[in-house]
Formats: structure tokens, sequence, C-alpha cells
């Protein structure tokens, strides 16, 4: 009540003594979690830490999104017990992280992370001299933890033992007027941390929160910032943004925002172009309905969806200079992961289903003689025929030849076999491609990569 009193005259954020915090505590009346959401590989970790004479609390998104009704998609564990004393608990434990050092707890199925209080710096921190935290190893009071978390609804603990729920910021306030509230100076937490900024504007996508006005306002001049962070984070957060549920709104937001520049050098450009725009919006509300339906979603796919239309003028433009279709397109493709990995990591692995389902198209374009068969078979085939029926959506290619895959997919052997010798006919019947030539360009009008492909395919 005091503490409550207390926050209401200094206002939410303002800098006080983190040890001097006392939260508020709620009751399960109060916070009305239902706790057959909560995890249980989570509520053990917790009762295993505590048992040992530890505090052991789940905290973070996980303690958001029970408020919130939502069936959390993984738990994290906040506890007093350094890492090497959580790692001892548990027999499948692995320590990692340089700039937070962590835990990963395995049980049976579950990942749960177990994190040690974090405290504030007795020794100045190591930061980079845009005021970025290098390294935030110091162990604190749980108070002093959740003025180090993010934001005010990210900060508070829940105990699943008593069913009790603290809350330091205010953040049970703010969830309820659906607000996104930074804890501490704004700017000052930006510096230590750009990645802030995307953690913001991927929350207010996903959840549908404002954010609040002293929040966002540094925003827009600090947006730069985001080119100090590493490749290899940003790319995390930026599979984040697209795995969200809302991958269409959060790059909308980032572009509002002026986040966007230093994420995907090349989505910039492809956002300004309606076809690329078009394409993409596709494809992204395509994954977006794939998540929330709970089905599995290839990062590749993702990727290879955003940069597509670069991939296809880098395509025609070695074309036009007299390459070969397939080694222009595979020159094509190494052009667009380059430029885009000077920015954003993108792992090997990834890169390569990218590359995969690019180079797949023109594969799929033709359909004649054994080539269909060996596609069928090809592990990337499910998702190179997915794509390719975005670019029938998004009018890039003739709906036909989607349709021909989706009938290929089910048709017996004998139907697959006559579907290849009516394609190989009809080709035959089309004296050099030139009427398709003509037919697909009308149709595209952007895109020339069809066109090449279409002729491609009446060649012999
Ligand atoms: P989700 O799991 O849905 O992405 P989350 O809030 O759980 O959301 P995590 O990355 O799992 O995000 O982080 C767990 C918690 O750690 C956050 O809720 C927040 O309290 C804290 N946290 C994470 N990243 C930061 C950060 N960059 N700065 C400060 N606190 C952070
Ligand atoms: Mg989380």
């Amino acid at each position: 009540m005091i503490n409550k009193l207390i926050r209401k005259i200094f206002g939410i954020g303002t800098k006080k003594s983190p040890s001097a915090d006392k939260p508020a505590t709620l009751n399960s009346a109060q916070h009305g979690i239902d706790p057959r959401l909560v995890s249980n590989s989570a509520i053990r970790v917790v009762r295993i830490l505590q048992n040992a004479g530890y505090e052991a609390y789940i905290v973070g998104g996980a303690v958001r999104d029970l408020l919130l009704g939502v069936k959390p998609k993984d738990f994290d564990v906040a506890t007093n017990a350094t890492p090497e004393q959580v790692k001892r608990l548990f027999r499948r434990a692995f320590l990692i992280g340089r700039r937070f050092q962590i835990v990963h707890v395995l049980l049976g199925q579950d990942l749960i992370e177990v994190t040690t209080f974090r405290g504030a710096s007795t020794k100045p921190a190591l930061k980079d001299e845009a005021g970025r935290l290098l390294r935030d190893n110091n162990f604190g009071s749980q108070a002093e933890d959740a003025s180090r978390r993010d934001f005010t609804i990210n900060a508070m603990y829940y105990n699943p033992a008593n069913q009790l729920l603290l809350d330091y910021h205010g953040g049970m306030d703010d969830l309820r007027r659906k607000t996104l509230r930074i804890i501490g100076n704004p700017e000052q937490r930006y510096r230590e941390d750009p990645v802030r900024m995307l953690r913001i504007v991927r929350f207010a996508a996903k959840l549908g929160f404002s954010i609040d006005a002293a929040t966002l306002a540094p925003i827009a001049s600090l947006a730069p910032l985001i080119n100090n962070v590493p490749s290899a984070r940003l790319f995390d957060e930026m599979l984040k943004l697209l795995m969200s549920g809302h991958a269409m709104s959060c790059l909308k937001e980032l572009r509002a925002r002026g986040l966007h520049k230093g994420l995907l050098p090349l989505l910039d450009v492809a956002l300004e172009q309606p076809q690329a725009a078009h394409f993409i919006e596709i494809a992204l509300n395509k994954t977006d309905l794939r998540i929330r339906d709970d089905k599995r979603i290839s990062p590749g796919f993702l990727f290879a969806s955003l940069l597509w239309t670069q991939v296809e003028e880098r395509w025609a433009h070695y074309r036009a200079n007299g390459e070969y279709p397939i080694p222009a397109l595979v020159a094509a493709a190494n052009d667009i992961l380059d430029a885009q990995t000077e920015k954003l990591a993108i792992q090997r692995r990834i890169a390569s289903d990218m590359k995969d389902i690019w180079l797949m198209q023109p594969r799929l374009e033709r359909r004649t003689g054994k080539s269909p068969y060996r596609l069928l078979e090809n592990d990337r085939f499910r998702a190179a025929y997915d794509f390719l029926l975005i670019r029938c959506e998004s009018g890039e290619l003739a709906p036909e030849i989607g349709q021909w895959w989706t009938r290929f997919i089910d048709a017996t052997g004998e139907e697959r076999q006559r579907m290849i010798d009516e394609q190989t006919r009809s080709l035959a019947e089309t004296p050099s491609g030139h009427k398709r030539h003509r037919r697909s360009r009308r149709r595209r009008k952007t895109s020339s990569v069809s066109t090449i492909s279409q002729a491609e395919n009446t060649q012999p």
C-alpha cells in the first residue's frame, strides 16, 4: 500500500535505490494466474532450488503471459543461487552465455532457463563507447534484479509454491492499462542495450499494447545504436520478431520507429517497392497463421521470402549480362546473402536453406522429364513448393503452375506421368516459348524472373 503510494507520488520509473524497493505482493485472487498454465518442469526447478535453501521464482515473459491468460511458450526462473550452485543441483544443466551467464536446465523435453538475480555493479561496468554493457555478471538482490529488467510487465516474480506474485515496478497496473513502460531512465536503458528498442516493438505488436510516451520518446534519435549490436544477436532478435505470430505488424512498427534500417538493409529497399512489399506481406501473413496454429516455421523460409525480390532483380541482371539461368541464380543468391550478412549474421544452415528454396524455383517451374519426381523426394520440396504458391498468389507466377504441383503431389503414378507428358507436349507446341513469354510478361508487370524461367522451360 505504502509502496503503491510512493510509486504514485514519485512516478513509475524514477530512480530509487533498488535495495529500498519493496514489492507489491498479490495473492492468487488478486493476480488470477491459472496454475494449470504453469509448466510442471518450471515448478520442479523452482521446488528443487527452494528445497536446497535458495529463493526461486518464475519470472519474466512467462509471468506476463500467465497474467494475460496465455500459456507461456517458455519459462525462465530467477534465483539467488549462483550459476555454479544451480548447476550442481541438476543432472542435465549447462552454463551458457558471456554477457549474462545463465544455466540451461533440461528436464525431459523441457528447457528451463535459470538466471541468478543480477545486481547493481560495484565496479564501473564494462561498456562500449556508446554506453552498451559488455559484461553484466554482478549478482544481487531480487529488488536489484527487478530494476535491471527491461519493462515493468516483464519484472514480476511468481512463486508457484505459495502462488504469490511480487511486483516491483507497477507491472500489474501497466498490464491492465495495456502499456509498455521501460524501467528506469529510458535513454540510459536503450544505450545500455539497444536491443530493448526492438523488444519493445515486438511486445507492442504481439500484445497489442501501446508504448508509454516517455518510453517511446528517445527511440527516434537512438535508433542508429542498433548498428553497434553484434550481428548474431540482431539475427536472434529479428527471428523472434518474425516468429512472434505478428510479423507484419512488427515490421510496420519497426519502420514507423525508424528501427528497420540496420536490421535488414535489403528489406528496407524491398518494402519501398509495391511488388516486393506485396510478396512479403503474403509470406508473413501465412507465417503468422502457421505460428498461431502451432505449426513449424522454418527460419530459412522466412528470410528467403524477405529477400526474394532482391534475388530476382539480381538474377535478371546476371541474365541480361549473358549468364546462363542457373549460374545466374546462384550468383544472385550469393550476392544477396553476402550483402545481408554484413549487418545480420544469417547462420550458415539457414543461409543454405534459403539458397535451396531459391534454387529450386526454376526447377519447379520446369515440369518435364524426371525432374518433378526428383523434386518430390527433395528434403526441401515442401518449403520450395509453399514458396512457389506465394509467388503464384502474389501474381508473380501463373497460378496454373502452383495448381499443377498441388495436383501432382496427390496424383497416382499414372496421373503424374500424364501430367508431365501434357506439360512436355504443351511446351513443344509453343514455338520457342514466345507466346508464353509474352503472356507471362503481361501478367507479371514488374519482375522479369519468371519470364526468364519460362523461356528456359522451352529450351530442350
Ligand atoms: P518472450 O520469451 O516472449 O520473447 P520474454 O520477456 O520472456 O519474452 P526473454 O528474452 O525470454 O523474453 O527474457 C526473459 C526476461 O529477461 C524478460 O522478461 C526480461 O525480464 C529480461 N530481459 C530479457 N532481455 C532483456 C534485456 N535486453 N534487458 C533487460 N531485461 C531483459
Ligand atoms: Mg521468455
